[in-house]
């Protein structure tokens, strides 16, 4: 750096008319300032680059755009501040993965959790658990419950004894049991969403088959 070049550094330039005066200034000094390379790259940063006839130290110009604020540095520096621009902005893009990386991973646990929570083992004394008129437990046990309990031929008195009394409807086919596995009101005074499992009999009263009717408004 010398008088006949610049005596100062600039890091960016702040506003377009800070870049005028700047272009007005290198002009001034177009004697001895001499542009080598009008597309020099480092990094892939592109710049110009210019060297000073008198004391022979290689300045590189980045003119600002938009966001970007450029800079008019010495070759080292601009070497550095290039650097140092490339590793925020592999910061940046490495926090990014890191972050979706993070949600992506209790996207999965909470999958998993769902999965996990929606089945349970049958068990008597849950079946009849209800909080506020809600059973607690039913839709969870259900699977388990048809898969190793309700079997083909199992006794009426049986079944009685591991659900409890049902809750027949007046317009409930004969033969036919229920039990409701899951009641959602939503906001309303009127259910929209009803889980049953409907178990029908045999003649002599064993279990002929099951179902579960899903009801949704
Ligand atoms: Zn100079």
């Amino acid at each position: 750096m010398c008088e006949k070049c610049f005596d100062k550094e600039i890091f960016r330039f702040e506003s377009e008319s800070d870049f005028s005066a700047f272009e007005k200034k290198l002009e001034e000094k177009s004697k001895f300032i001499e542009l080598i390379n009008s597309k020099h790259k480092y990094l892939n940063d592109c710049h110009y680059a210019y060297t000073c006839k008198n004391c022979k130290i290689n300045w590189w110009l980045s003119i600002p755009e938009n966001a970007w604020r450029g800079y008019f540095l010495t070759e080292n520096k601009a070497k550095v501040h290039i650097e140092n621009f490339k590793k925020s902005d592999a910061k940046k893009k490495n926090g990014c993965l890191v972050l979706l990386g993070i949600l992506l991973l209790i996207l999965i646990i909470s999958l998993f959790n769902s999965c996990i929570s929606k089945s349970q083992k049958f068990e008597k004394i849950k079946w009849n658990k209800s909080e506020d008129g809600f059973y607690l437990y039913r839709e969870n046990m259900v699977e388990d419950l048809t898969k190793n309990y309700l079997k083909k031929g199992i006794k009426y008195e049986k079944i009685i004894s591991l659900l409890g009394k049902p809750q027949n409807l007046n317009d409930e086919k004969q033969n036919t049991i229920s039990y409701e596995l899951m009641t959602d009101y939503g906001l309303d005074i009127d259910p929209v969403e009803v889980k049953t499992l409907k178990i029908k009999l045999t003649k002599d009263s064993t279990l002929l088959n099951y179902r579960i009717e899903h009801w949704q408004k």
